[in-house]
């Protein structure tokens, strides 16, 4: 278990421009401000979604396919956090997300999928760097003690 403790530096509130990549875009943001540990949610509409599914027995990602990925949908809720991964800030977000009969699809947010207007909120936090590392039992790159 690793649990640690932080308080609220700053809030960044904006919008991603129509077109853009969103998760390309987070990124960006939190690499420009150097938002090093924080909590990110975002609203709006996607002109087109790429989300991912972590095979566990596999220890891979595989893109969700059995999704029309050209539709347009509604972000219902989109969350994650942002940390450390290869010594820069990483955001991992994860996305529910609506098509036109309400009927919701998620997963973790891959690059690809592209903005058609979303409003983010992004906590920035005070402490200690939370760093991800290779983790052997999952195969995922996780939080580690430093
Ligand atoms: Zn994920």
């Amino acid at each position: 278990m690793l649990v640690n403790s932080y308080k609220k530096k700053q809030v960044l509130m904006g919008r991603i421009d129509c077109n853009k990549d969103l998760l390309g875009e987070i990124n960006d943001i939190c690499n420009k401000n150097n938002i090093r540990v924080g909590h990110i949610s975002i609203v709006g509409a996607i002109k087109s979604i790429n989300l991912g599914y972590y095979l566990q027995d596999e220890q891979r990602y595989i893109y969700i396919d059995d999704i029309e990925k050209s539709e347009n949908y509604e972000i219902v809720s989109c969350t994650g956090n942002v940390s450390i991964k290869d010594s820069k800030p990483f955001a991992h977000l994860h996305l529910i997300a609506s098509d036109k009969n309400g009927h919701c699809i998620g997963g973790h947010l891959m690059p690809g999928t592209t903005v058609f207007a979303a409003e983010f909120v992004i906590q920035e936090f005070e402490g200690e760097n939370l760093i991800r590392q290779f983790d052997k039992e999952t195969g995922l790159p996780l939080w580690v003690k430093n």
